[in-house]
């Protein structure tokens, strides 16, 4: 029998694109034997489109986009998964492909739990920890991982005491810090300040993105990432590293891809003492936050030897040439059997629920 698996993306993130080529590649790499293929496209206004089942791979992501018909909120996917009548009745798993708020954070993930259907990746509680970045850091305090210093602020505490709370920020942090927005992911909103000028303007900034902040002291560092898969007993992948480009020239070693801004380098170049160190923290990081299926653990490594673990990513990038499948390839699980274990995760989670 084949498994009727549910693709899930497109959404209404920044992601959006993203997500569309991740369909893609995951589409191309499925099996069609094993697999019966139901696209479930979320248009960038939000509306839940369940798409007629795959016949073969998408040509390119216009073949996985659809018009609204009727049904278009997530009670699409309950009214799909029950309909006697739909060709499909019922999918046997869903594989959620999105990024950030409204699809990393718990929320689509609550959903699937209420229609008590199989999903690929983190439950509720993990994927909504390891979307606030002050939460995340308070469990991994908790855990006993090194971090650095760290503070946060909600925007009424920031605007009632804005000279106070720069004080605080200056006297415990010091400069240079970064301030983020709690809640988001890729950079965005993120800025490095030298002085307390540049701290307020890069707060007010970070507060267009939600209502939280957090400010953590700057360290010049290399980052290290790794890749966990598994539920109760995970796993954990070679060593990749990521390295800003205008240093990029000064490797030549291992396999190296560029995106836009950075190249990355698998494995990475540590000592075995730091792989040993680094890779016990990740699993840890990934028990604390109760994970399961997959992660994508990233640290930061000083010069001086020094670790600290800069957060989790609860839905990594994924399309082939993002990092965590292809630290998989290189630990020697290529990215067809890279889905197929996931989807066998997911399946073993739901059945240990039942
Ligand atoms: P995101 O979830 O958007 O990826 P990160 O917390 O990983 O946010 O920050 C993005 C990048 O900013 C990091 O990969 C790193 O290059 C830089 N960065 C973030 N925090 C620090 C820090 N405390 N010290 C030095 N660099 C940092
Ligand atoms: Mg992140
Ligand atoms: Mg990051």
């Amino acid at each position: 029998m084949k498994t009727k698996l549910g693709l899930l993306y497109g959404g209404k993130s920044a992601e959006h694109e993203v997500s569309m080529q991740t369909a893609l590649a995951v589409i191309k790499a499925l099996d069609l034997a094993k697999f019966d293929i139901y696209p479930i496209y979320i248009t960038k206004d939000g509306s839940w489109i369940n798409g007629p089942k795959l016949t073969g791979p998408a040509e390119n992501v216009e073949a996985l986009t659809f018009s609204p018909g009727k049904s278009s909120s997530p009670l699409a996917l309950q009214a799909h998964s029950t309909d006697e009548n739909s060709e499909s009745t019922g999918y046997d798993v869903i594989f959620p492909l999105l990024h950030g708020p409204n699809g990393e954070d718990g929320t689509v993930q609550g959903m699937l739990e209420l229609l008590n259907l199989p999903y690929v990746g983190n439950g509720v509680l993990a994927s909504s920890a390891g979307m606030d970045k002050v939460i995340m850091k308070n469990i991994f305090a908790q855990a006993g991982l090194p971090q650095v210093k760290y503070t946060w602020f909600i925007r009424s505490e920031w605007e009632k005491n804005t000279e106070s709370a720069i004080k605080k920020v200056s006297d415990e942090l010091g400069y240079p810090c970064f301030v983020k927005p709690a809640n988001l992911g890729s950079s965005v909103g993120i800025s490095k300040c030298n002085d307390a000028d540049e701290l307020e303007k890069a707060v007010v900034e970070a507060f267009q993105f939600d209502r939280k902040v957090i400010i953590e002291e700057g360290v010049v560092a290399r980052e290290i990432e790794f890749g966990i898969l598994g539920n109760d007993e995970p796993s954990c992948s070679v060593a990749g590293e990521i390295i800003p480009k205008k240093d990029f020239a000064f490797y030549d070693y291992s396999a190296k891809y560029v995106d836009g801004n950075s190249a990355m380098v698998i494995p990475a170049e540590i000592t075995e003492s730091e792989y040993a160190a680094l890779s016990e923290m990740a699993i840890t990081a990934f028990k604390s936050l109760d994970c399961s299926g997959l992660v994508r653990a990233d640290f930061f490594l000083t010069h001086e030897g020094q670790i600290y673990i800069n957060e989790v990513n609860t839905m990594p990038g994924f399309t082939p040439f993002s990092m965590f499948p292809l630290l998989w390839k290189h630990t020697g699980v290529d990215y067809p059997a890279l889905i197929e274990t996931l989807v066998k995760l997911a399946l073993e989670r739901h059945q240990e629920k039942q």
